[in-house]
């Protein structure tokens, strides 16, 4: 059994980390919001009181906290993990965060004698409870094939991808799909409402074909029901297209689809709705076509 440590304990973090602790390891959690650190405590985890600390008392950490500067804040920022962190410790970042920031704090951590995965997961919060996450790793080889049992306590499909930074490169690219999918299956929900037809029978016919997917599953779901509690929250995905578009921009790259989608979400956002579900990007079509979903 292993000394782990768990930084970031929100929608994914807290189902995630209660697996490590199910499977009867040490955790040492630290989290800003106290309910959280309780609601860990209850079920077997150790407290702390920083990032620091965390460090200290752990052999592999892992951090899911939700924007590059908060994982910059949990690794050199004051009580920062760089402060505590003893020769060789691994950190594994399952944050969604940049890429370039990522190849950064990599040499950084490699610096003070640690070693970094970057390790961003899809599935939402349904594969964060259910340990159906799919993992996408960047790093080195040899590391990854320590961290990989424990991966495999959390997610289902792991793969590693290439050197630091290749894990949120290969995340950004689903967050495109994955944002370009919601605005498919709104359209086309509110195409078949508009024209008369009930929005949950065409769910259910389109689930047997072609235009089968998660996101008319699950997603879909959320729009006819008006469930748009996140989930994951819009603010979180605007903060993952802007990490494609610069990069794109910087590649001399075009994503039109993309910075459409990006300005769907930035319409919703402007109503104050920021933190709901990225699913409530039909909010916005449903303005721009005078009709709601019936
Ligand atoms: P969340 O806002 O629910 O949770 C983030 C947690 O991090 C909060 O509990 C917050 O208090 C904590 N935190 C922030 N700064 C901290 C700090 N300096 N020290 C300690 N704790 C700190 O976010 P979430 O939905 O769990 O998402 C976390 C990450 O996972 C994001 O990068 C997100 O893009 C990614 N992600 C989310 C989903 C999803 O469906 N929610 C799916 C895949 C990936």
């Amino acid at each position: 059994m292993a000394d782990l440590g768990f930084i970031g304990l929100g929608i994914m973090g807290k189902p995630m980390a209660s697996h490590l602790v199910k499977a009867g390891h040490t955790v040492y959690v630290f989290d800003l919001v106290e309910e959280s650190v309780k609601h860990l405590c209850s079920l077997g985890a150790q407290r702390c009181s920083s990032s620091k600390e965390v460090a200290q008392k752990s052999e592999i950490i892992f951090i899911m906290v939700p924007d590059t500067p908060d994982v910059e804040k949990v690794l050199f920022g004051q009580d920062g993990m760089a402060e505590g962190l003893k020769l060789g410790t691994i950190v594994v970042d399952m944050s969604s965060i940049s890429p370039i920031a990522t190849k950064e704090f990599a040499k950084k951590i490699a610096n003070v004698g640690g070693k970094m995965l970057d390790a961003p997961v899809s599935g939402g919060q349904v594969g964060a409870e259910n340990a159906t996450l799919s993992i996408m790793i960047g790093g080195a080889i040899e590391v990854f094939e320590k961290v990989k049992p424990y991966f495999e306590l959390m997610g289902k499909n792991i793969v590693h991808i290439g050197g630091n930074g290749d894990g949120q490169t290969c995340k950004v690219a689903n967050q495109i799909v994955v944002a370009l999918t919601i605005e498919a299956v709104a359209e086309a929900l509110l195409f078949a409402s508009k024209a008369g037809a009930d929005p949950a029978k065409v769910r259910a016919a389109l689930l047997g074909g072609f235009a089968q997917s998660r996101i008319l599953e699950i997603h879909g779901e959320r729009m006819i029901k008006r469930t748009f509690n996140p989930g994951f929250r819009i603010r979180l995905h605007q903060k993952d297209l802007n990490l494609a578009l610069q990069a794109a921009r910087n590649m001399g790259l075009s994503l039109p689809n993309t910075a459409m989608a990006q300005e769907l979400f930035n319409a919703v956002s402007a109503q104050g709705n920021s933190d709901l579900d990225h699913s409530a990007m039909i909010l916005a079509l449903e303005n721009l076509a005078h009709h709601t979903l019936s």
